[in-house]
């Protein structure tokens, strides 16, 4: 006979790192496994985020699955209903309202997977995500490789002179290079 777990099983898990770290392809792999175990899901999206699809979170890789784009936080609290595990896609584009909307989440027995750049591309800790790694049960850094000397990446460059913080873009705006190669565009003042 079944029984059913009445534990609280909300947590908040955070997935982050540089462009082209995998970052979208790790959530999509977990919300697949949620879907194999018969959970309801649902994934959101910042409206801002429209680069392959509307509806879609999509990865590097092309992988989809469905999402529903929101423009602030407080959205995504209101089209929740009774999903189990629910994604967060590009959350460094959130409001900070994100902070207490996955807080809230985990508290009602959701599983909160949230995904998101680390750092803007000057290397600063971007939007709510230094706040979000800190209240998540569990943080993994996903890393590209660095473009330049084959290491592992821990920022996204901008290539185009934009000082605009948010440039959605592909591999003509963006590489992923290391701490070492960072540096030294820095000194050179290439930055
Ligand atoms: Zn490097």
């Amino acid at each position: 006979m079944f029984i059913e777990c009445t534990k609280n099983t909300g947590r908040i898990e955070v997935i982050c790192g540089s462009m082209f770290s995998g970052k979208s392809e790790e959530l999509i792999r977990r919300m697949r496994r949620a879907v194999f175990a018969n959970l309801e899901v649902k994934i959101f999206k910042p409206q801002i985020d429209v680069r392959y699809s509307e509806t879609n979170v999509v990865s590097h890789d092309a992988h989809a699955i469905e999402s529903t784009p929101v423009a602030s936080s407080a959205e995504i609290l209101s089209l929740v209903g009774t999903a189990r595990v629910v994604g967060i896609d590009e959350a460094q584009f959130f409001d900070d309202g994100i902070i207490e909307v996955a807080q809230t989440l985990a508290e009602k027995g959701v599983r909160v997977i949230i995904a998101g750049l680390d750092m803007d591309y000057l290397g600063n800790p971007f939007g709510p995500m230094p706040a979000l790694m800190a209240v998540a049960e569990d943080v993994a850094k996903v890393h590209a490789i660095c473009v330049r000397c084959g290491d592992l990446a821990y920022v996204s460059h901008r290539l185009s002179k934009s000082d605009k913080l948010v440039e959605l873009g592909e591999k003509d705006i963006y590489e992923p290079i290391c701490r070492a190669c960072f540096n030294a565009l820095r000194k050179a003042g290439k930055l």
